[in-house]
């Protein structure tokens, strides 16, 4: 399980700015994202890594969904 971002991504950031463990995105990457040595997972919108989201398991809310104005972040349940 992860979330994902939708097409319905405004490229706000919101998401980006509040996300506790810095998994997600902007549109292609940035230098923090290609020192993890991942691939872009979207060039028109923001994107989540699986490999470093956590679901935010240890608070009370997913903050990345708690912040989306466009409710443009699902989850993603055929990621393990
Ligand atoms: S679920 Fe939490 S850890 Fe995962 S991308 Fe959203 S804010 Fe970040
Ligand atoms: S908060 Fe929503 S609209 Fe804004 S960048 Fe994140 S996914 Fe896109």
């Amino acid at each position: 399980m992860s979330m994902l971002i939708n097409d319905d991504c405004i490229n706000c950031a919101a998401c980006a700015a509040e996300c506790p463990e810095s998994a997600i995105f902007i549109a292609q990457g940035n230098g923090q994202f290609y020192n993890y040595g991942f691939q872009p997972l979207s060039t028109e919108h923001y994107f989540i890594l699986p490999e470093i989201c956590n679901e935010c398991a240890d608070l009370d809310e997913v903050k990345c969904i708690s912040v989306c104005p466009m409710d443009a972040i699902e989850i993603n349940n055929n990621l393990i």
